[in-house]
């Protein structure tokens, strides 16, 4: 800001603010110098009304919905059915989406402080959360036609019903090219048949977007993306795993048995299936990370809280400069993470090259929830060992992270492929 003058200065910022691009343009025109330009531009720290009005709510949700009975739900794995209904009430399922499709709106930056709240406490609720908004309502807003906005996307949106994302098969997990499950094209539909795993909402879900192999002889370009109904004859959803952590979730495998899909639920061209999925997962890695970043957080704040309690050699634990150091360190690597999933979140909403940015994100933010969630348990002695204090249900959930949509090292090859590239 120095040197520049502050009428100037403000009115940048509003139009900055207001998204006015090309007025900010023209300020850059008439002789800003152009580092000057690129910092006010990009370096905003601080968030808007709606977007701090949309985390106050998410974080009024979590406490007084999610965190009565969230240990006796991951106990029992029990679906958070009442806690997803309401979050589909107040448009936390379809954020991002147009209103006129039913979605609230919201920017990816905002969607990015709702889902860092939300896995605070419940990480099982935030998955839900993150496959509806990231993969399927974003998928179909951006590449479905009008008329399969109109009958899937509105109900998604509006939290009516939820969706789930199938890519993954027993055979087909990083290499996702390696699709096993056919569509075969019969003129005006296709015959789906094939098996998915771990799928997300397998059971819940009403509709499905599913990838299956149409033409082996073209490989992954031969892949389409179709968008299936639960109810449809021939769907059997398998049994819900039995997980270490996300216990609420319903993780189930999806066989397909001649199951029979109308032409006009593909999405996009015939071939542009494995487009979509990665196109699709690029995006859906912002609300991983951002899951991972409020599992951290969550035991992060839960750690401070007790080092302030707890007392051992006559002084609250937070006096030993091993517990303090701990917290110095958990409070800059979750800086550090919420940094990079505000900026891929940012990109995302500039429409900008957001690719390597939700990577980075993803992968550091997910080690970030791992490494902060064993250190919240240090913390915490043998307490942290049991349900009750809520951080050993936070590591286990924590180690998901690593691996859906793209695991470490799967990041690892798409940022190392990146920088060898530049
Ligand atoms: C709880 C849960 C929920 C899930 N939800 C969904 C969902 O909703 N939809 C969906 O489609 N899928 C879902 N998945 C699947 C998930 O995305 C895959 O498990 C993940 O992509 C890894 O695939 P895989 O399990 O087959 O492991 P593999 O691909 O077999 O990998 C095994 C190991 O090898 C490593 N590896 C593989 N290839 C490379 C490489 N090229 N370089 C370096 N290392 C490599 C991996 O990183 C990993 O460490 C879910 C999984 C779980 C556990």
């Amino acid at each position: 800001m120095k040197g520049l003058h502050r009428e100037t200065s403000v009115e940048l910022k509003w139009c900055i603010k207001s998204n006015k691009i090309a007025q900010i343009r023209e300020f850059s025109n008439k002789g800003m110098s152009k580092t000057l330009f690129l910092l006010l531009f990009t370096m905003q720290f601080d968030f808007t009304e709606e977007q701090l009005a949309v985390q106050q709510a998410a974080r009024d949700f979590a406490q007084t919905e999610l965190l009565p009975g969230v240990i006796e739900r991951d106990e029992h794995q029990k679906f958070p059915t009442e806690q997803i209904k309401k979050l589909g009430e107040l448009g936390f399922l379809g954020m991002m989406v147009d209103p006129k499709y039913g979605g609230s709106g919201m920017d990816t930056v905002s969607y990015v402080l709702a889902m860092e709240e939300i896995s605070k406490i419940d990480a099982s609720c935030s998955v839900v959360m993150s496959v509806n908004n990231s993969l399927v309502c974003w998928g179909l807003e951006t590449f479905g036609n009008e008329e399969q906005k109109q009958k899937y996307l509105v109900p998604l949106a509006k939290g009516e019903i939820i969706g789930a994302f199938l890519l993954s098969e027993p055979e087909a997990g990083s290499d996702a090219t390696s699709q096993r499950t056919t569509a075969e094209d019969k003129g005006d539909h296709y015959l789906l048949n094939g098996t998915k795993n771990w799928i997300t909402n397998g059971n819940s879900a009403s509709v499905y977007m599913v990838m299956a192999q149409t033409d082996v002889s073209k490989g992954h370009k031969g892949i389409n993306a179709l968008i299936v109904e639960k109810n449809s004859p021939g769907v059997v959803v398998g049994k819900k795993e039995d997980k270490l952590g996300i216990r609420g979730s319903d993780t189930h495998s999806i066989m397909f048995q001649d199951v029979v899909v109308p032409k006009e639920n593909r999405i996009g061209e015939d071939g542009f299936g494995f487009k979509f999925a990665m196109k699709t997962l690029g995006g859906g890695r912002i609300g991983i990370a951002s899951q991972a970043l409020g599992i951290a957080s969550g035991a992060y704040e839960l750690a401070l809280k007790y080092s302030k309690e707890r007392k051992a050699f006559g002084t609250e634990i937070m006096n030993h400069q091993a517990i303090a150091f701990k917290l110095a360190d958990m409070a800059t690597e979750i800086e550090a993470a919420r940094l990079l999933c505000l900026k891929a979140a940012w990109l995302k909403d500039q429409h900008l090259d957001y690719e390597l940015a939700s990577s980075m994100a993803k992968l550091f933010s997910s080690e970030v929830a791992m490494k902060t969630t064993v250190e919240a348990i240090q913390v915490h002695g043998g307490y942290g060992y049991v349900k009750e204090y809520h951080v050993e249900r936070l590591m286990r959930d924590a180690k998901i992270t690593q691996i859906y949509e793209g695991t470490s090292e799967v990041q690892r090859v798409v940022i190392s492929r990146s920088v060898l590239k530049g």
